[in-house]
């Protein structure tokens, strides 16, 4: 199976198949398992092999499946399946943390991982530095012998700043810290983040992996010493596991992920240069877009600038008046869904910060964040022009 290349992977790997020898993976609604004798649930709960259950909440074989597909595409030893993205989150850190701990965190990050890392960690005891994630300066100087975790995303929302992922891992492994990726934006279609020296990687399955706005979802990567020993102990006994047939609908989900994420990249760029000099936008931000300031570290770490862009009309009334004219584009704030959304994150996703943090993210009233959806690419932009006609 190492072999195969990841649409392989994508479509047969860890599939099960039960004594019917169904073509489409079988669907388990099932919290528990039954043992043929006492022995037998003694034995099970000593040691559980490959292929025995126990309770859905420690594994499943619908939830097995999506973890071994996903793992397999990841180019990783293992996977966790979690309730959804920020279950994944919180999980990978306070499995591994505990009081007295240093972290180091990129500053720019989705709004609830801001607040596990800011509000929840500090309350048990965990110190937290917040780092500018793009400059290297600052990483060497927070990182300090007792950093157990060293945490940011590859591509920032809704900036879309783009980490130095190797810079950052060898700094963070200088002294001895786990690097720990938040990998959304990057999406495991184009994710070489392993192999760039991550030594765990984070999806919300709700985006990219679903990718049809249908599930909540979530999933650790990494060693099979890391995910069984560290995070499923962690996970199984407090109950952010996932639900199998969320892990249904990934594993088919999983199939086309790759067409789908290439289809939108593809289209992402088209609107980003369609879009780019417009006179009503102050800034039209795509790390696919030579205009960039990390787009050659993004080729060279990603190879793509990703499915989602982020377009500023300068003002909160012009954004406003943008997102009300435009007639594909959905207001909401999913993103790596079939359907292409905007979203305004200064007055929604992050309302939150106050306005210092935001002008410092450069998170401005006019800005909106586009996900690119799998509509025909010329009506995307036609959707976009008209409406900027309409500011
Ligand atoms: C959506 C998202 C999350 C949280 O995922 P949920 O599935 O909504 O819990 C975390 N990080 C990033 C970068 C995201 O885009």
């Amino acid at each position: 199976m190492t072999e195969w290349n990841k649409r392989t992977k994508a479509v047969h790997a860890g599939t099960r198949r039960s004594q019917y020898n169904e073509v489409s993976e079988a669907i388990f609604l099932t919290q528990g398992f039954v043992y043929d004798t006492a022995e037998d649930a003694q034995q099970r709960f000593l040691k559980a092999g490959e292929d025995e259950f126990i309770y859905a909440r420690y594994g499943n074989p619908t939830t097995a499946m999506f973890e071994d597909r996903i793992a397999a595409i990841e180019g990783a030893e293992d996977a966790f399946a979690t309730a959804s993205g920020m279950a994944a989150v919180s999980g990978a850190l306070m499995s591994v943390l505990k009081a007295g701990d240093h972290v180091v965190s990129a500053r720019a990050l989705f709004g609830s991982c801001l607040y596990v890392l800011e509000e929840v960690l500090t309350r048990y005891g965990v110190e937290v530095t917040f780092v500018d994630g793009t400059d290297l300066a600052q990483w060497k100087a927070a990182l300090r012998p007792d950093t157990k975790i060293a945490f940011f995303e590859s591509i920032s929302n809704p900036a879309l700043e783009v980490a130095d992922l190797p810079g950052i891992a060898k700094l963070a492994h200088d002294v001895g810290a786990m690097v720990m990726v938040d990998n959304v934006f990057a999406t495991p279609v184009y994710s070489r983040a392993l192999e760039l020296g991550a030594d765990a990687v984070i999806y919300s399955a709700t985006k990219h992996i679903d990718g049809q706005g249908r599930a909540l979802a979530g999933v650790i990567l990494g060693s099979k010493e890391f995910i069984r020993g560290t995070v499923e102990p962690y996970m199984k006994h407090t109950g952010g596991s996932m639900s199998p047939f969320t892990a249904w609908m990934l594993v088919k989900g999983l199939e086309h992920m790759d067409l789908r994420v290439r289809a939108q990249t593809a289209s992402a760029l088209h609107i980003a240069k369609g879009l780019e000099g417009h006179p009503k936008l102050t800034r039209v931000i795509y790390p696919g877009l030579e205009s960039h300031p990390q787009y050659q570290l993004c080729m060279d770490q990603i190879g793509a600038g990703g499915t989602v862009l982020a377009i500023d009309a300068g003002s909160q009334e012009a954004s406003f008046k943008l997102l009300n004219a435009l007639g594909i584009f959905l207001i909401s704030n999913n993103l790596g869904d079939a359907k292409s959304i905007a979203t305004p994150p200064a007055s929604t996703t992050h309302q939150r910060l106050p306005a210092d943090q935001k002008a410092h993210l450069g998170i401005t009233p006019g800005l909106i964040r586009l996900s690119v959806g799998l509509e025909d690419p010329d009506d995307l932009l036609r959707d976009l022009l008209a409406a900027l006609d309409a500011v």
